[in-house]
């Protein structure tokens, strides 16, 4: 039996025509959803991601602002513009693309972040807000994880998920928004012993570990959910952190890499952007 696909392209383009037309609503009462998006540096990969998250926004009618800034930022110059943008009226959001050159702390530049303009939700006070169930900007890529599950029906409550990777962006949220949800949630991480013990208990497999087809067939429980958040590039090609060819065939539902949780993240991000615009109101 073939795993059913977890389309995650076809579902953010759902949901951002959803979103070009509540722009539109806004722009009605005088308002345009405006995102500020802060490179450091010329890392090739963050420079696709940012220019991505641009063409998104675009797309979207969201007015989108990069601030590119030399690898020779100090921290004080970086935490001054992010202090100019918290006071700016016509931006929303603030993102500074990770990673950031070493010299500069990023936990103190994720809380100069204003936390009602933090649309990544890495801020502490949203992240704590998160673990308390209240309303705030959730963490875009497990955020997208979580609706991309509700979209496919698939039951959360009393689900034994297993999540492997304990990231601050990726690993701990994604646990944490399905404990929400009242699933039983396992960590696991590059300390677990016998991880594959682990990962064959689980109803629901979350991996985000960055390595490439990490997770194979003999790591999954038949018929389990199997989500795979990994990015990962071999020869040229994208792959995630499960051998996809292989689990295909033993999980009942799985996210393809590419096409799978990746779209869902930068939707995540216009989501809580055009919230944070209809905040202002
Ligand atoms: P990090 O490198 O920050 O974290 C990796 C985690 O994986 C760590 O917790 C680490 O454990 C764990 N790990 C590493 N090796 C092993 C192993 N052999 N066995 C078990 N656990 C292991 O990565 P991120 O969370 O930022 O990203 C993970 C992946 O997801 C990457 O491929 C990244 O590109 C991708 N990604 C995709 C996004 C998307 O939009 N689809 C968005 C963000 C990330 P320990 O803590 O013990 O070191």
């Amino acid at each position: 039996m073939s795993a059913v696909l977890l389309n995650g392209k076809e579902l953010a383009a759902k949901k951002r025509e959803q979103l070009k037309k509540d722009v539109e609503e806004l722009s009605t009462k005088g308002i345009t959803p405006g995102l500020a998006v802060i490179l450091v540096g010329e890392d090739p990969a963050s420079k696709t991601y940012v220019g991505a998250k641009q063409k998104a926004c675009e797309q979207a009618g969201i007015h989108s602002v990069l601030i590119k800034k030399p690898d020779t930022i100090s921290e004080e110059e970086l935490l001054a513009e992010i202090d100019r943008l918290n006071k700016d009226e016509m931006i929303d959001g603030i993102l500074v693309q990770l990673p950031i050159p070493k010299h500069i702390s990023e936990q103190a530049v994720i809380e100069r972040i204003a936390p009602n303009k933090d649309v990544d939700g890495f801020h502490p006070i949203n992240i704590g807000k998160m673990m308390t169930g209240e309303d705030t900007f959730l963490p875009c890529t497990p955020h997208g994880v979580l609706v991309m599950l509700k979209e496919a029906a698939i039951e959360l409550e009393g689900k034994h998920v297993v999540v492997v990777g304990r990231s601050n962006i990726v690993g701990k949220p994604v646990g944490q928004l399905l404990l929400n949800e009242n699933a039983t949630v396992t960590y696991t991480h590059s300390r677990t012993k016998d991880l594959r013990a682990m990962t064959k208990q689980a109803d629901i497999l979350i991996v985000a570990i960055g390595k490439a087809n990490f997770i194979s067939a003999e790591d999954v429980k038949p018929g389990a959910v199997v989500v795979d958040v990994g990015i990962n590039r071999v020869d040229g090609k994208l792959c995630g952190d499960v051998d996809f060819e292989s689990v295909k065939d033993t999980a009942s539902y799985l996210t393809p890499v590419p096409g799978g949780v990746g779209p869902m993240t930068i939707t995540m991000l216009l989501e809580n952007t055009v919230q944070s615009a209809r905040n202002r109101q």
